[in-house]
């Protein structure tokens, strides 16, 4: 319930971005370290790998530690015991590419597309728990910050899923 009245909320614009210069690994970090028991108890590596030198991005920092929170929560949750989720991050053109690949079970290309719609869950029998409303709440965030999210995936090898944000220009 909780997660549908924030979408809603979301979605029609009752939820102002507080916007500033943030650093890359003031989003990344406390929900990894968060989620770190979890993979733990999972067998699951869990790294981040961020560049020294990544430029601060233009963010609302609370917000997109929730994205992030998602994006890990669902590696972990799709990755078997004795898999890696890494996160990483990258410069682009105005932008910073963050990006979260699992060694999990992959999602069939022909659900590849709709993930990100509300309630939208790739095997409602066999789903461990959740909404399905995740990834519909992090792409209208990061949206709202002007970025884009995506995902690639092969069934049985694994997910990437990547956001960008604007860099925080002087
Ligand atoms: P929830 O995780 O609450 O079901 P999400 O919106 O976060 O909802 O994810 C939607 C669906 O996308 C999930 O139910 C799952 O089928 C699929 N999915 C998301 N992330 C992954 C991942 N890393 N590996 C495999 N499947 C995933």
């Amino acid at each position: 319930v909780q997660e549908i009245l924030e979408l809603s909320r979301i979605e029609s614009g009752q939820v102002p971005l507080r916007l500033r210069r943030a650093s890359v690994a003031e989003v990344v970090l406390p929900p990894v370290e968060r989620l770190r028991p979890q993979a733990e108890r999972g067998n699951l590596s869990l790294t981040v790998d961020l560049p020294v030198d990544l430029p601060p991005v233009l963010a609302d920092a609370e917000r997109l530690q929730q994205v992030v929170t998602n994006l890990v929560h669902n590696a972990i949750k799709f990755t078997p015991p004795g898999g890696c989720v890494r996160i990483s991050a990258q410069v682009g053109q105005g932008e910073v590419v963050i990006s979260v690949q699992d060694t999990g079970i992959g999602i069939p290309a022909a659900d590849l597309p709709r993930i990100f719609e509300r309630f939208y869950k790739v095997d409602r029998a066999r789903s461990r728990g959740g909404t399905g409303l995740g990834l519909a709440i992090a792409k209208h965030i990061v949206q709202a910050h002007g970025g884009r999210i995506g995902a690639e995936s092969r069934e049985g090898k694994g997910s990437t899923f990547h956001f960008s944000l604007p860099l925080a220009l002087a």
